[in-house]
């Protein structure tokens, strides 16, 4: 399931293959992904243009046409985003490919269907419509702007994490893992952590998701074992979301 730091990686994609080329032909083969968008006006407004730039938010990712306007990308539960060259074969499940006049194409490949491949006439706006909070990694996201935004909170750590109107970027398994590197209970009350708790739990989301090497995804399966002191996960439910928890470091 792409989060952050998978989102990130898509960026890269784009940027270092897909940027100040040509579109010569957009090729839609499941418009479902495109919502109420239809493929022929979609098409239209991609062919002929560069993508000149790429910008990531939350688990968005939005790149600039040259003639005005924005591609945007939500990669749901399964999506991808890769450059292929002319002569490699089409990846599984491509819904969109977009052929460059010089060499290769992007593909945009989704098995399940969940996620939207659109046009948007302004970035700013199209965050403010999909109502996404700020980045989780955005520079000006620093811990005073994080206490503002989860301050009051009524509701468990994991959720609230979780909540893309209040963070954007963090899904179920990053949730868990900023969660134990913090050491807190993901079923803890958000406005009952410490004021300790909570900066700890800043400073981890920041790290987990700039590192993106975080120690528990390995473990989160069945029998998994805590990477910290070797004892059994505890798998349950909280917001009506599977979360993987240490008893032992994080007391849950
Ligand atoms: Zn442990």
């Amino acid at each position: 399931m792409p989060e952050l730091p998978d989102v990130e990686g898509f960026k890269r994609e784009l940027a270092g293959n897909a940027l100040r080329k040509t579109i010569a032909r957009v090729e839609v083969s499941d418009a479902r992904i495109l919502g109420k968008l239809s493929a022929r006006t979609f098409a239209s407004r991609l062919r002929g243009a560069k993508l000149v730039a790429v910008h990531r938010h939350g688990k968005h990712l939005m790149a600039r046409m040259d003639h005005g306007g924005w591609l945007t990308l939500h990669f749901g539960l399964s999506g991808a985003l890769q450059f292929v060259p002319s002569r490699a074969e089409e990846p599984p499940f491509t819904r969109v490919r977009l052929d460059f006049a010089d060499d290769g194409g992007l593909a945009y490949t989704n098995k399940r269907m969940i996620g939207r491949v659109g046009l948007a006439a302004d970035a700013a706006d199209f965050i403010v419509e999909e109502k996404l909070g700020p980045d989780a990694l955005d520079r000006l996201f620093d811990f005073a702007a994080f206490k503002a935004a989860v301050r009051g909170v009524k509701r468990d750590a994991k959720s609230v994490l979780m909540d893309q109107e209040i963070i954007a970027g963090i899904g179920n398994i990053y949730s868990d893992e900023i969660l134990f590197q913090a050491r807190i209970n993901p079923a803890a009350r958000m406005d009952r952590l410490a004021p300790a708790e909570l900066r700890r739990l800043f400073r981890k989301m920041r790290a987990v998701l700039e590192t993106s090497a975080g120690l528990l995804l390995p473990e989160r399966r069945k029998g998994g074992r805590c990477p910290r002191c070797r004892s059994l996960l505890k798998v349950f439910k909280v917001g009506g979301r599977t979360a993987y928890c240490c008893r032992r470091c994080q007391g849950c």
